[in-house]
């Protein structure tokens, strides 16, 4: 999947969820909601990233059809002593296309730092995947004023030398929007993302043509308002991806 196109990218993180059967018909249904709808297709591409146990069972089915399979993170390293890790190669092996690195879920629960998520991403460009680098500050950072300081940071950190129109996707999570059901407010999802924009394009010449996708309790419901603000390029989604009909309804509503 190319990333220097405007198309939304409505894109999965099916997390710690699912048993091996339920992510077989999960995407079954996706594709088959698709089929059924092919209409959203021209309206937005579709990521779908299972856990890491799931994916090669999932890619035979994702196989030749509308949905680009992606993986939930990636190791900072491309091979050796890292029990538990997953190299980007081996990822890319199984079919993948995109990595989602920097999920605040791993940097809280898993102390990744923004310079971890650089190496990631770095791995990711050099073996040909794309990376969504997700940022995105906590409530207390907001609510003491510092929401742009610490994402700006992060961007500053997290984004490696390798990166390239073609190569990342950058993906604004606010941490108190994610699985609670509080959705940023438009004005401040705007005002982020024209900061993001601003960003990319002053400092790294890449503007424009970078998607920056919302993540936040997304679903069908919000979508389309969520869609029509100015560089909203897609969405990350997490509860609503687990469900065939909330996952294509997202771009259906748009
Ligand atoms: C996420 O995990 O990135 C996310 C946005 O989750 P949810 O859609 O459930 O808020």
């Amino acid at each position: 999947m190319s990333t220097n196109t405007k198309k939304l990218l409505v894109a999965g993180n099916w997390k710690m969820n699912n048993s091996l059967d339920e992510a077989v018909s999960l995407i079954q249904n996706i594709n088959s909601t698709i089929d059924s709808n092919p209409d959203v297709l021209q309206k937005a591409d579709f990521l779908i990233c299972p856990s890491y146990v799931h994916l090669a069972p999932v890619a035979q089915i994702v196989d030749g059809g509308s949905v680009t399979l992606g993986a939930q993170d990636c190791s900072f390293d491309d091979n050796g002593a890292h029990t538990g890790d997953v190299s980007v190669q081996m990822l890319k092996d199984l079919g993948c296309e995109m990595v989602i690195v920097g999920h605040s879920e791993r940097r809280h629960n898993c102390g990744e730092g923004s310079d971890v998520v650089a190496q990631k991403a770095m791995k990711a460009h050099k073996d040909g995947l794309i990376a969504i680098i997700c940022v995105g500050e906590t409530l207390e950072q907001r609510e003491s004023g510092n929401a742009f300081s610490v994402v700006l940071e992060q961007l500053e950190v997290s984004i490696p030398k390798s990166a390239t129109v073609e190569n990342m996707v950058i993906a604004y999570e606010p941490v108190w929007a994610i699985g609670t059901g509080k959705v940023a407010s438009s004005e401040d999802v705007k005002v982020m993302h024209e900061t993001i924009a601003h960003y990319l394009k002053e400092k790294l010449d890449m503007g424009g043509a970078i998607r920056i996708l919302y993540g936040g309790s997304v679903k069908p419901e919000n979508a389309n308002d969520l869609s029509c603000i100015e560089h909203v390029d897609g969405f990350l989604i997490g509860g609503a991806s687990l469900k065939a009909d909330s996952f294509v309804g997202i771009a259906q509503n748009i």
